[in-house]
């Protein structure tokens, strides 16, 4: 049992299971299958799945499919893949709200035959207006009180396929006068003809999703329905529809915020739309915060788990800082990646004292603390390959413009020092010549990395930055006007040859980040990508 009461849902299951409430506690999770899972929905899993592991409950993955149009086989399979890949275990019996279509049918059948629905043929237009606003009542639809047998004969026909899609649907008769304009005699049922991933053709009608969710939760017998706050209003319809059913078992729905990370969307359809103007590649683009796209970067499940963890729950409205999760990347990857050198803006060093034969190898430790990673070699030889920005710590200009000479210090290896800087006619820096000495007498100068071009292979490597300019893109109308243009970045450098047999897929460039390993091709170039950097720049 639960030790310490972690928030105000664990607080509420608590004291339900010290009544004698419920004999087990079940929970779910509902995703409609109209795209992939994103961090947030993230959140949602963790809650649910984590209440029932703790509570030694269940929690069933529900797919809530009442909306063919949108709906497609290929986003099923994926949110199933994304839950496992998680470490989440899903019942054998995945649910589907389509498995309770008849249910439903009945349901919507005996409202009618209580005077508790009708079928109303006004258009969508008119029935939004009719409804009202917050300061003004709604207006009764003419066909509000048509007779009963009437309206169960004209809802047979709708199922039976009489009618044209919008040219009639089923309402709840509650009260157009409800200070709640979700209780404004709300949409139950409408036509569509699109053929469901599941039922395929053998339905053109389908239930709205609040007839439809909180029938599925009872007919789950769901002890806790948690949902994010949007729902909140809905709850009184959710109560309304169940008690003028009639069930036997009543779920209580609770509601927490949901989870915007800054600069990252988490909407389904503003992803599709960026999809759709080939912003992105797709829903597994390394830019979006969905599941497959942070697997593709190089996240692991164990990070972004350990970032729900650290979230909680609540009912606070935030923007979590990007970083965070950062940090719970870094964590894992950096107990978990083994250390490779890499050089990602290259300069070439000629060492004039070195014999152009001369190689001298070097064993080092292929993760400073995880012995079992084991050791590598390293090769140095007459040329090597050092990171531009580097050599500003090999020399600067001064005052009076005049190069003045530095030594630094190859890690694991000896000592350089600037010798004559090699230029073209057009001023450009070819190379440097510089002298080595093994001695290690020096103290207190830059250590950097290095790659021996005996020891080092191409390497094409993708940046990515923040997809968006703006913090909250949640909230943006104009989805487009805010994609940064320069969000993705290719370089090319070089990487240690030892790369080529790993058995690793994520390392760690020395002094810089973690990077990961997608193809190699022909044996002669390496391609990465850049998951995060090492430190936290407070950038993107
Ligand atoms: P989207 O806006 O991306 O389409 P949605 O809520 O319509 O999201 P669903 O497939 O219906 O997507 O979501 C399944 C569950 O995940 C719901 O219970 C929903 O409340 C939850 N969820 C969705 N987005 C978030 C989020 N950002 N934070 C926490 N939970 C979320
Ligand atoms: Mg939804």
């Amino acid at each position: 049992m639960i030790k310490k009461i972690k928030n105000f849902i664990y607080k509420i299951i608590s004291e339900d299971i010290k009544k004698k409430k419920y004999k087990k506690i079940i929970t779910r999770f509902p995703p409609e299958p109209n795209g992939y899972l994103h961090i947030g929905h993230v959140k949602s899993i963790y809650i649910n799945f984590k209440i029932a592991q703790d509570f030694k409950g269940i929690c069933n993955l529900r797919f809530d499919d009442t909306n063919p149009e949108n709906e497609k086989k290929k986003y099923i399979k994926s949110i199933k893949k994304d839950i496992k890949w998680l470490g989440f275990k899903l019942n054998k019996k995945i649910k589907y709200t389509s498995d309770y279509f008849d249910i439903y049918y009945k349901y919507a059948k005996k409202l009618i035959k209580n005077g508790l629905a009708y079928v109303d043929e006004l258009s969508i237009k008119k029935i939004k207006k009719y409804r009202g606003t917050l300061i003004n009542y709604g207006i009764n639809s003419p066909f509000r009180n048509r007779n009963i047998n009437d309206n169960l004969l004209l809802f047979k026909k709708m199922k039976q396929g009489y009618f044209k899609e919008k040219q009639m649907c089923l309402r709840a008769k509650i009260n157009m006068k409800s200070k709640h304009i979700i209780m404004r005699d709300p949409i139950l049922y409408r036509i569509k003809y699109s053929s469901h991933p599941k039922t395929k053709k053998k339905w053109c009608i389908y239930p709205m999703y609040d007839f439809a969710h909180c029938i599925a939760d009872s007919i789950e017998k769901i002890t806790h329905s948690i949902c994010t706050l949007e729902f909140q209003n809905n709850k009184k319809l959710y109560n309304w529809i169940l008690n003028n059913i009639q069930v036997n078992h009543y779920p209580k729905q609770y509601e927490f915020s949901k989870l915007n990370i800054s600069y990252n969307l988490t909407s389904k359809r503003k992803i599709n739309k960026l999809i759709k103007k080939k912003i992105i590649k797709g829903w597994n683009d390394p830019r979006l915060m969905t599941l497959s796209g942070m697997r593709k970067k190089g996240y692991t499940p164990k990070s972004i788990i350990n970032f729900c963890k650290s979230l909680g729950i609540s009912k606070q409205e935030s923007i979590i800082d990007v970083n965070i999760l950062k940090k719970y990347l870094r964590n894992e990857l950096n107990y978990n990646s083994p250390r490779i050198m890499g050089i990602i803006n290259p300069i070439k060093i000629v060492c004039v004292n070195i014999n152009k034969n001369y190689i001298y190898n070097i064993k080092v430790k292929n993760h400073p603390f995880n012995k079992k990673m084991g050791k590598r070699k390293l090769i140095f030889s007459k040329e090597i390959y050092i990171d531009k920005k580097d050599t500003k710590k090999l020399y600067f200009l001064n005052k009076k413009n005049k190069i003045i000479k530095n030594k630094i210090r190859l890690k694991y290896l000896g000592i350089i020092k600037l010798k004559k800087i090699i230029k073209n006619n057009k001023n450009k820096i070819l190379y440097l010549k510089c002298k080595f000495y093994k001695e290690e007498k020096y103290k207190n100068i830059n250590i950097i990395h290095w790659l021996s071009k005996k020891n080092s292979i191409k390497t094409k490597i993708k940046f990515y930055s923040k997809l968006f300019n703006s913090i909250n893109p949640n909230k943006e109308k104009k989805i487009l006007s805010i994609v940064n243009k320069k969000s993705l970045k290719i370089k090319e450098g070089y990487v240690e040859k030892s790369i080529l047999n790993s058995k690793y897929k994520i390392f760690q460039f020395e002094r810089i980040g973690y990077f990961k390993l997608n193809k190699i091709s022909f044996k002669k170039k390496v391609h990465l990508n850049k998951i995060v950097s090492l430190k936290n720049t407070n950038k993107y």
